[in-house]
């Protein structure tokens, strides 16, 4: 054969194979072999939250990018546009009102402005809706109304509120904390550390017991409401939280354990590309997945809401609003 054939043909087999790890990537991946979830296809009791104290909660979202489904959600077949939102979330507990996450402060846009070019036109890249001072002023509030913000990780995106709320403690799992010194605090020119400007951290530990099938947890208020668990891999700390209330349906915010609901209920990480620049630790993420997948077949009354997750929170936030005006009407 002829040189230039051998390097046509080499060139060919190139194209072919890497057109071949194209489509793979798109495919869905096998989480575990034979997969034993399906065996705990047994839905468990209900937990009984009428003794719980009323909690209000509110998803206020600051910020969004739409991405095709097959790019959040690997495996599916489809190009149908995604909203994947930048929020915060506002619960007011009787003994404490605060954000779980921040979402997008007012000037955020001058602290992205000092990051590469890459980063702007990548994940730096979303539309602003509103600033979370903006929604806390809606809501007759400001930040001296907050006793803390609990943070779910330490991603640029869940503490992009933080320049909005001046003095507001900071709550971050301690494990979170030790790792993001190592290096997240300082990556994209130190966006995250600047970001967090001077508000006190206080580092909390989820020491306590096994908690729904999470290794371990941490009960906030001491009063079973408030329940923080583990969900690591995407970053090394990061924390959900359970809030069990007597005025509304449970809940569990999952962070950036699963971007939409699909991701846990199939499970499915995102797509590739995504997944490995975002994932601090694939194989522990993977099993973070899976934990949610047997939590939410165990547990169908729980609405599981991730951090970007537009569409749940929207959900949720018209049959609480719902149910806040019937509550009124009566
Ligand atoms: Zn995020």
């Amino acid at each position: 054969m002829k040189r230039r054939d051998l390097a046509t043909w080499g060139g060919i087999t190139l194209g072919a194979i890497g057109a071949g790890l194209a489509i793979k990537s798109f495919l869905p991946q096998r989480f575990m072999s034979p997969a034993p979830w399906h065996e705990q296809k047994v839905q468990a009791p209900t937990l009984d939250t009428s003794t719980m104290p009323q909690i209000d909660v509110a998803f206020l979202r600051c910020g969004s990018v739409t991405i095709p489904e097959c790019i959040a959600v690997r495996g599916a077949f489809s190009l149908a546009p995604r909203t994947i939102a930048y929020s915060g979330v506002l619960i007011r507990h009787p003994q404490a009102t605060f954000l779980y996450d921040t979402g997008l402060s007012y000037d955020i846009h001058t602290y992205i402005a000092d990051t590469s070019l890459l980063f702007r036109k990548t994940l730096g890249s979303f539309l602003f809706v509103q600033s979370i001072n903006s929604h806390l002023a809606h809501a007759g509030m400001t930040s001296h109304d907050l006793q803390f913000a609990l943070l779910s990780h330490l991603h640029w995106d869940h503490v992009s509120g933080i320049p909005d709320l001046p003095g507001v403690p900071l709550r971050i799992n301690r494990v979170e904390y030790e790792a993001a010194k190592l290096g997240l605090l300082d990556s994209n020119g130190g966006l995250v550390r600047r970001l967090m400007g001077n508000n006190p951290i206080e580092l909390f530990d989820c020491a306590g017991p096994t908690y729904e099938g999470f290794r371990s947890s941490l009960d906030l208020f001491g009063d079973g409401s408030i329940i923080l668990v583990p969900l690591p891999g995407h970053t090394p700390g990061q924390v959900g939280m359970f809030i069990n209330r007597s005025n509304g349906p449970r809940l569990f915010l999952l962070g950036d354990a699963a971007w939409i609901n699909e991701n846990y209920l199939r499970p499915a990480t995102m797509h590739p590309f995504i997944w490995s620049a975002v994932t601090a630790d694939d194989a522990t993420a993977r099993q973070t997945l899976i934990d949610l997948h047997l939590f939410a077949l165990r547990h169908p009354e729980v609405s599981m809401i991730g951090m970007h997750d537009a569409n749940m929170q929207e959900h949720f936030m018209a049959i609480e609003q719902a149910g806040m005006s019937r509550a009124k009407a009566t």
